[in-house]
């Protein structure tokens, strides 16, 4: 069992962003800007590019929804979108608001952000996702 199926089980905690039937999203614990989310499909699967045709489809079509209240919760010039996968074996999405390129740079320090910024930031994008 992967650490993201733990999470999704409720196994270990999360700053949950958004959930459908099939796919989950949470806060990435290491953001590169506030809102910094992770889209993750609840079938466990390593590498994002094994999944089907329709789970891949249907993976994008949920991330752009997360992506899209991520932007209204935290007005940016855009979301970007990136597939790593080279931590963590279960397929992901991550979601980073961008005002600038170098926003999307996954080697620059991490924010540190505390408990209660993290958990406000996920029921801002949550009550945008369910608006
Ligand atoms: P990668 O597999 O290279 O896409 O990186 C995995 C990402 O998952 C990193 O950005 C980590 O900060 C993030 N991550 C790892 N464990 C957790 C966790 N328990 N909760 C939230 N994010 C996590």
């Amino acid at each position: 069992m992967t650490i993201f199926s733990k999470i999704i089980a409720g196994e270990i905690p999360s700053y949950k962003c958004a959930e459908s039937d099939k796919f989950y999203a949470f806060l990435d614990i290491n953001p590169l800007a506030q809102g910094h989310t992770l889209v993750v499909p609840k079938h466990e699967v390593d590498y994002i590019f094994d999944l089907s045709d329709e789970e891949l489809a249907d993976m994008v079509v949920f991330a752009k929804k997360v992506a899209l209240a991520i932007q209204r919760a935290f007005p940016c010039r855009k979301v970007g979108m990136a597939v790593l996968g080279l931590e963590v074996n279960h397929a992901h999405i991550h979601l980073v608001p961008l005002q600038s390129e170098g926003d999307m740079d996954f080697r620059k320090p991490k924010l540190q952000l505390d408990a209660d910024t993290m958990k406000q930031t996920a029921d801002k994008i949550l009550a945008e996702f369910e608006r």
